[in-house]
């Protein structure tokens, strides 16, 4: 008789997410964290960071796609990305369906996480050596002091705010992410749960929105994260992407995102909108 194993991921008190697993692929304690590789019964393989679900090959596409080509294709002209995080390697894939891109900097603190990514989740991870993705080990955080006026979009595919990646929610880092992007740039980053991290998902929103003219905070749908509902928020001081013609949106490689999903993704359930509490 096989066994009947769970994966359980705790999210409050009263609520958690649960993964039935056919079988522990890969287990290592990096410098950073503890990366886990499990074969799912309905998810295919996931990668689990410190226990916290980070992809998984079914649903990974909604995320990956949603952090990146809503940014892209709000920037007239992307030509050098910054990802910071992302070291499963599917955002840096979905950023090299533009040809207008010309450099992919990933800045991952994780080594470890881009090998046992590319050995164990090929599906996700097997772009991530393209030329045009530099590949860079260190803090993000470090990274971006030491940048000025050198990027177009930055991407903040980052895990959630504990451990290495806590620092990546607060402002001193969204200022020297400003700091690095050009004047006309774009900052998108992964705000969290609208239903367990609403605390994080205001406080990102309302930080950026102090800082910047424009903030739009978007919403996916990823079954493997809490709720299921994930929020990204986009702030620019040149590029408010309801303004985007829609005749210029392109129909890529895409299985989530399109030209249609473009713009409904900005209108939010009012819990949200109230949540963010954006203007206009
Ligand atoms: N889609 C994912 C999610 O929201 O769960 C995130 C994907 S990606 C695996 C997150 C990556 O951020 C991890 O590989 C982690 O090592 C990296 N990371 C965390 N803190 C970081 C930091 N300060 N600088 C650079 N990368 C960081």
């Amino acid at each position: 008789m096989q066994a009947d194993i769970w994966f359980t991921e705790p999210h409050s008190r009263g609520f958690r997410t649960q993964l039935r697993i056919e079988r522990v692929v890969h287990n290592e304690k990096s410098e950073f964290q503890d990366i886990t590789i499990v074969e799912t019964t309905d998810f295919g393989r996931a990668l689990l960071l410190d226990g916290i679900v980070q992809v998984t090959e079914k649903d990974h596409f909604v995320y990956n796609e949603m952090i990146s080509h809503i940014p892209c294709a709000t920037h007239p002209n992307p030509e050098k990305v910054l990802i910071i995080g992302g070291g499963d390697g599917g955002a840096a894939a979905e950023i090299l369906k533009y040809e207008k891109v010309k450099q992919i900097d990933m800045v991952e603190i994780d080594e470890r996480v881009v090998a046992v990514s590319e050995e164990f989740l090929p599906s996700i991870a097997a772009k991530v050596r393209d030329p045009r993705i530099n590949l860079i080990f260190k803090d993000g955080m470090q990274h971006v002091k030491e940048k000025e006026n050198e990027y177009d979009i930055i991407i903040v595919d980052s895990s959630d705010p504990v451990g290495p990646a806590a620092r990546l929610f607060e402002r001193p880092f969204y200022e020297d992410t400003k700091r690095a992007l050009k004047k006309d740039g774009i900052l998108v980053c992964q705000s969290e749960s609208p239903f367990f991290y609403e605390d994080i998902l205001a406080k990102v929103s309302t930080t950026l929105q102090d800082m910047f003219s424009v903030t739009r905070t978007y919403l996916g749908t990823v079954p493997t994260y809490p709720a299921g509902v994930w929020s990204f928020t986009l702030a620019s001081d040149a590029h408010d992407p309801l303004d985007v013609d829609e005749s210029s949106l392109v129909d890529l490689d895409t299985r989530y995102y399109s030209p249609e999903i473009f713009k409904s993704v900005f209108s939010l359930p009012k819990f949200v909108r109230e949540l963010v509490n954006q203007k206009r």
